[in-house]
């Protein structure tokens, strides 16, 4: 009809949907803005919109009516049941081959069940993580998506057009089936919680075993910024920690020490324990988080308890700063190795073919986590597109033996002064224990089969499952 002119529909009007229609406009795709308050599509056509090539839809019949074919629609709504309730309400009025895109924070759980379900029917489902918050929607996200592949080619442009880009190429590939794009989205969040505690730990060292002020860490982190740690992450905490409030001390000093969660981090754990894979780093900050929380039981503990405080490391400044630097380039490495470890393991229980190289330059631009490394582990897989694990890669392999001593000597140093460095323990802990040939399991083998006659297998016998009667009666 003369009326359907939209090339993509896209409903919820908050901050994520007004900016991703305004960047769609700007690449020259006419959308139609959609709202279950349906007077917020006039606010925004007569304000933030006013002057494009926007168009509103009065109800969801009026909105299809002006959708081109197949239609696009993509839905910007609060994560859960409102998804589902707008797919409810959009079914009806759609045909078969129509497009219905998830951008929210969905589990990806709830995307593999959207996605057979509208497959079933005879449409196709997108479930696309959208990172990158306000300024990525509005100037150029990473975009995450996956679901129906059929879907992909009547999306790539308008997705590849408006994504973020990175050493030219597009922050946006198609990632895989199902719930493919939010699970690698559940991941990016999971390293972003695991990046951000490495950044506060090295804060807390410099703070607590070098007395440095906020000016003078800002200063080291500008020039981290300009090295192998250059990340959208470290930059942002260097101007956190050099912006002061009115009163001319820093700001960020001022805030409770008690770090909130939405919950991607732990899923992102949860998914990893559920897989059996050794995702350490992510866990252990979603843990530091949860203890930061306890700031009640932590004032009065830290009334009972003994052990070293305020102790300063006696060596040389400088030198223990670029120790710091280097331990946390290490554990970094670690923890992108561990999230890849489980993105690996999670695509071969779903039969997913992830392309790990394409997730990375995904994440190289327009999200929390872009930065250079990960450029890096692009290269890596384009060199192997099978590599087993990132750390077995020779840059990273290189660069690890080049902060090792370092990463050690920052580790025991904070162990001594008593200062907490979970992810950076965790990390090398990981490292020395994938490096081990043998571990200490024989043991739990043996106490397995002790206490429940679970069986063992010798050394010399893999497969033959054997059970002692370690007590010699009965
Ligand atoms: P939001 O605050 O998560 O959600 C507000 C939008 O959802 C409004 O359009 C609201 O409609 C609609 N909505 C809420 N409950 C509804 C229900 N039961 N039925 C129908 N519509 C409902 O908005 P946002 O911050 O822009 O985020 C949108 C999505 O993107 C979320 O899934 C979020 O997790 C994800 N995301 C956000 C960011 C970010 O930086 N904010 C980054 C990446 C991804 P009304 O106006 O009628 O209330």
């Amino acid at each position: 009809s003369k009326t359907a002119k939209a090339d993509i529909a896209l409903i919820g009007l908050a901050v994520m949907g007004q900016n991703l229609i305004l960047n769609m406009n700007d690449h020259g795709f006419v959308v139609c803005a959609y709202n279950r308050t349906v007077e917020k599509v006039d606010r925004f056509l007569e304000n933030e919109a006013k002057g494009t090539k926007v168009i509103g839809g009065r109800s969801l019949q009026d909105m299809v009516s002006k959708l081109k074919k197949p239609r696009r629609i993509m839905l910007l709504v609060k994560a859960g049941s409102a998804v589902d309730d707008f797919i409810d309400n959009l079914l009806p009025l759609l045909e078969k081959g129509d497009i219905i895109i998830d951008g929210g924070n969905s589990e990806y759980n709830d995307s593999i069940r959207r996605c057979k379900s509208l497959e079933e029917k005879g449409f196709l489902f997108v479930g696309s993580g959208v990172s990158g918050g306000e300024d990525g929607a509005r100037y150029g996200p990473s975009l995450m998506p996956g679901g129906s592949t059929a879907a992909w080619p009547h999306i790539k442009d308008i997705f590849q057009s408006i994504s973020a880009k990175a050493d030219g190429e597009p922050c946006c590939d198609w990632v895989g089936d199902e719930g493919a794009g939010h699970f690698v989205k559940m991941v990016h969040n999971g390293i972003e919680y695991g990046d951000m505690q490495l950044i506060c730990e090295a804060y807390h060292l410099m703070k607590q075993a070098l007395g440095m002020s906020c000016q003078e860490m800002s200063e080291v982190l500008t020039e981290w910024n300009k090295g192998e740690l250059e990340s959208f992450l470290i930059e942002i905490t260097a101007d956190i920690l050099k912006f002061n409030d009115k009163d001319g001390k820093p700001l960020v000093e001022k805030i409770r020490d008690t770090a909130g969660q939405k919950g991607t981090g732990k899923w992102t754990a949860i998914s990893a324990l559920d897989s059996g894979i050794p995702l350490t780093l992510i866990a252990e900050a979603v843990f530091a988080r949860c203890l930061s929380s306890l700031k009640d039981e932590r004032l009065e503990a830290a009334k009972q308890l003994t052990g070293p405080s305020n102790a300063k490391y006696a060596g040389d400044k400088k030198q223990f700063i670029e120790h710091i630097r280097k331990a946390l380039y290490a554990s970094k490495i670690v923890s992108y190795a561990q999230g890849f470890m489980l993105m690996r393991q999670v695509a071969k229980d779903k039969n997913w073919k992830l392309n790990m190289g394409g997730i990375a330059l995904m994440w190289r631009g327009g999200c929390i986590i872009r930065s250079i490394f990960l450029g890096e582990i692009k290269k890596a897989f384009d060199k192997n597109p099978s590599l087993s694990n990132l750390i077995l890669d020779d840059f990273f392999k290189k660069a690890i033996l080049n902060c090792q001593e370092s990463w050690r000597k920052v580790v025991s140093e904070a162990v001594l002064l008593g200062i907490p460095t979970p992810a950076f323990s965790t990390a090398l802990a990981f490292y020395d224990g994938y490096r081990s040939g043998w571990l200490p399991a024989n043991m739990i083998q043996a106490q397995r089969d002790y206490f429940g006659a679970h069986t063992y297998e010798l050394l010399s016998e893999p497969g033959r499952w054997i059970h002692t009667n370690w007590t010699g009666h009965g």
